[in-house]
């Protein structure tokens, strides 16, 4: 990335809609903060600017297997920048058992071959970002260990510090040599399902019965109601159990929706990498030509909603459907009995009945 090759962030969404199907409204506001954040870097030594710009640090909201990490990978890929994928349940403070969060560093380090100039412009993700909210606070707890400390202990990463990492990981020694990661210029993306979070937002606005909190008492409508972590609030999410000053170090907030079944479907066809084009490309290795009859993708979108995990449900029902061709279609081709085949619905339902117990 150099300041030619800085896209602009109609050409970021333009480029995530090739990887990523749907969510618009995150990967408009991924693309700005996107770009502001790069754009800072840039200009940062720039003798002509008198403001001092903060960083964009973002939380990306939103249920689970609807392509927050896909986003963020996508970006990290586009801008030519390495990426850490954090889970946060697996960070503690320091004393307790288990990461110091510092390793979210040295994982950045070493998705880069440790170049600390690359190091220190990647992207951390801070998946998972929900389990570390305060015990006593929202409304889902599954933490031992108060992630309240957590939280506390990124708040200088985060912030942008250099922090000193030893360079293979695990717990701080004395007399061991450490690395200094300057993380002013490293973008962190908070993100995590957050369930519940959608609750305290729509008791503040009021939704349902009762009115909305903001504007002059207008009642929800039911499309506010739908996509209601549109809009979550600060205050909410310090309900929710984060800490003030760590919420404040994430500017922006977005949040991608549920997958509905059109996006499902496009999602098995349209991407650059979609999972029907993959497994054409394996049989076609083959020798062999295959095609998916209309009807058999709606029973694999139908079976990814009713299993409720999102478009990551696809693949996996695939690799089962797929199982059985993938494993006869050799053996046939060498017969020469076969070289085109469609998958078809009726050949897909006992295979979902019989793994997912799912009936269509
Ligand atoms: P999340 O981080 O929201 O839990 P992921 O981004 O890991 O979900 O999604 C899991 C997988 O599902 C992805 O690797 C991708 O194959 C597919 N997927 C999810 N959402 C989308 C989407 N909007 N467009 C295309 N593929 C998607």
């Amino acid at each position: 990335m150099t300041e030619n090759t800085l896209m602009r962030p109609d050409q970021i969404k333009t480029y995530l809609d090739r990887h990523v199907i749907g969510q618009d409204e995150a990967k408009k506001t991924l693309a700005v903060a996107v770009y502001n954040h790069y754009k800072r870097i840039l200009h940062k030594d720039d003798p002509t600017s008198k403001v001092h710009l903060e960083k964009s640090n973002i939380i990306l909201l939103g249920p689970t297997g609807c392509g927050k990490t896909l986003l963020v990978k996508t970006i990290a890929k586009m801008l030519n920048v390495p990426c850490y994928i954090q889970d946060t349940t697996k960070l503690t403070a320091s004393g307790y058992v288990g990461s110091d969060v510092e390793d979210c560093l040295v994982g950045l380090l070493r998705a880069c071959d440790y170049n600390m100039k690359k190091a220190c412009k990647g992207i951390v993700m801070l998946d998972e970002g929900d389990k570390i909210a305060k015990k006593d606070a929202g409304v889902s707890v599954t933490r031992d260990v108060s992630g309240e400390c957590v939280q506390q202990s990124l708040l200088k990463i985060i912030e942008g510090d250099l922090v000193g990492v030893p360079p293979m990981g695990g717990r701080k020694h004395p007399e061991q040599d450490l690395l200094y990661v300057n993380t002013t210029d490293i973008l962190f993306i908070l993100s995590g399902a957050f369930v519940g979070l959608d609750e305290i937002v729509a008791r503040r606005m009021g939704c349902g019965s009762r009115r909305i909190g903001f504007g002059q008492g207008t009642a929800a409508t039911p499309e506010q109601e739908k996509d209601i972590l549109r809009y979550v609030t600060p205050e909410d999410l310090r309900d929710f159990g984060l800490i003030p000053e760590f919420i404040g170090r994430f500017p922006v907030i977005t949040h991608v929706e549920q997958m509905e079944r059109d996006a499902l479907l496009k999602i098995l066809t349209e991407p650059e990498d979609a999972l029907t084009g993959q497994y054409a490309e394996l049989l076609r290795q083959d020798g062999v030509m295959l095609n998916f009859a209309p009807d058999a993708l709606e029973a694999i979108a139908d079976a990814a909603i009713e299993m409720g995990t999102g478009a990551r449900g696809l693949r996996l029902i695939m690799e089962k459907v797929m199982r059985d061709i993938m494993y006869d279609t050799p053996l046939l081709v060498a017969k020469k009995k076969t070289s085109s085949l469609t998958l078809q619905r009726k050949q897909i339902l006992p295979i979902l009945e019989r793994e997912y117990r799912i009936a269509l």
